[in-house]
């Protein structure tokens, strides 16, 4: 039911061309309008490079539970741990961190997961419907995910997540030693294995997204390789795009789309949205001939991270690191997940891996930011995905087309809805005016091919 108020757009610039980046493009591309895209690096560098694979389908649990709540900040600070937060950071991060615990309340961990579950139900259904609108090969494996509880002390604090997604419907499957090991036979011993037939994985999720680049390349979209800055907003709707050269993109009636992941914050505030976001670094290690095999993401849960084969490679990808966007990486975090798959997985032998870090875009309540701006028309964030981005590309992309083509959305989009810029006048508001840069340090690639014997 089409509500338009406006001449309907026909065209959209997004920035930004990681997973979210490009399905939102892709989506709009099949509904017959103009798609230009701009980001400084190849499609797919960012988080959507090195993460572990997983499409949660149905997952319904936020990055803060109440057990936190006792929990902080001890446990926050404790360098050696699968989530922290570095020192030097924490007072930057501590605006981000109070409402990270706020979301942990028992009431709002249930409104959260009820918010996230509404779109992670819809996730491989929404791929499956891009993926036969474009006529691709499904890249998407079917394997279920497996997740591994060494000790009883574990498996007793994975149980408020188990019973959140039991109150959601969750398919999921609590498994002694001897049925780990049939499903995995390269892991050691455990205490108990939850198994979740429903989520699926990718092959590689690089490879994904250079395959939708190219598909959206062959249907008529423009990729533009710059940085934006700012966006320039005049008589309340976004005019240019002012790029980190010297460029500027004119918009020409076009609508923007933000979907910059970890580096959204400031363009979105360019068009009056505040976003509380912030990013979770996380890790990967990649061993080129690993002596073991998986059939599927195994997650080691007291390492925070998944096992997943990537053609033939293992990828251990995950931990949380709280230390912002222009530190450098602590590699010591990728090769301590090296020695915690040794345990997990007793045979493997792995002497050299590559290593990379990424920036997570996390808001403190896990939920991403979907929708229209509320001050500046013309204008539509999609970020701050966090642990999902992945599992939530095609869906968001249907939720923003919904919202550029005035159309009803598919979901509730209340709770991922932009919240309005105080103090933000979007009749006078040059973006360049008040803010001198948005060029991040963090935007450059992290790799690490030093390898460690
Ligand atoms: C270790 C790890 C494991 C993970 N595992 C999973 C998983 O198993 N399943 C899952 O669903 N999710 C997972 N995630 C999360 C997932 O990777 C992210 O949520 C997702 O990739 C975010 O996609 P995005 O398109 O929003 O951002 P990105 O992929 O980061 O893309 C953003 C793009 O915007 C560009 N950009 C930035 N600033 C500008 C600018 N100023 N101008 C123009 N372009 C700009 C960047 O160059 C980049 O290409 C994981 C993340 C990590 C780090």
């Amino acid at each position: 039911m089409a509500r338009h108020v406006n001449a309907p757009v026909t065209r959209v610039v997004v920035i930004g061309t990681g997973i979210v980046g490009l399905n939102v493009g892709l989506r709009l591309l099949r509904e017959g309008l103009q798609v230009d895209f701009v980001d400084p690096r190849p499609p797919g560098s960012g988080a959507s490079y090195g993460n572990a694979g997983v499409i949660a389908v149905e997952a319904a649990v936020p990055t803060g539970m109440p057990s936190m709540l006792s929990g902080a900040p001890g446990f926050l600070l404790r360098q050696q741990g699968p989530i922290v937060v570095k020192p030097a950071y924490f007072l930057q991060a501590l605006p981000w961190l109070v409402r990270f615990l706020s979301a942990c309340r028992p009431h709002r961990v249930e409104q959260i997961s009820t918010a996230l579950h509404s779109m992670t139900r819809f996730a491989l259904e929404e791929y499956e419907r891009l993926f036969a609108d474009l006529g691709l090969d499904d890249d998407i494996r079917r394997t279920g995910a497996l997740m591994l509880y060494h000790t009883p002390a574990s498996f007793q604090g994975a149980q408020a997540a188990i019973q959140l997604r039991r109150r959601r419907g969750a398919n999921i499957e609590i498994l002694g030693e001897k049925e780990v090991r049939d499903l995995e036979p390269a892991s050691g011993p455990v205490h108990r294995g939850i198994y979740f037939p429903d989520y699926a994985s990718l092959d590689s999720p690089q490879l994904l997204c250079r395959r939708l680049a190219e598909r959206a390349s062959t249907l008529g979209a423009i990729f533009h390789e710059a940085e934006v800055r700012s966006i320039v907003v005049a008589g309340g709707r976004p005019v240019s795009l002012h790029c980190s050269d010297g460029r500027e993109l004119r918009l020409d009636g076009a609508a923007v789309i933000i979907a910059a992941g970890a580096h959204s914050k400031g363009l979105a505030a360019d068009v009056g949205c505040d976003v509380a976001l912030d990013t979770e670094r996380g890790y990967h290690v990649e061993i080129a001939n690993p002596n073991i095999t998986l059939g599927r993401p195994v997650l080691v849960s007291d390492g925070a991270f998944f096992a997943s084969m990537m053609q033939g490679r293992l990828r251990l990808a995950g931990t949380v690191e709280i230390a912002g966007l222009q530190r450098e990486p602590d590699w010591r975090r990728a090769d301590r997940m090296v020695d915690r798959a040794r345990i997990a997985f007793p045979d493997l032998r792995a002497t050299e891996w590559t290593r990379w870090m990424g920036f997570r875009p996390s808001m403190p309540n896990s939920l991403p930011v979907i929708g229209a701006s509320p001050l500046v028309s013309h204008a539509y964030v999609a970020c701050g995905h966090g642990h999902l981005g992945m599992t939530l590309g095609a869906v968001t992309a249907t939720l923003i087309a919904d919202a550029i083509l005035g159309r009803d959305p598919m979901l509730d989009q209340n709770p991922f809805a932009p919240r309005k810029l105080r103090s933000f006048n979007p009749r006078i508001h040059d973006a360049r005016a008040h803010r001198s840069t948005h060029s991040p340090k963090g935007n450059k690639p992290c790799n690490s091919s030093n390898t460690r014997p």
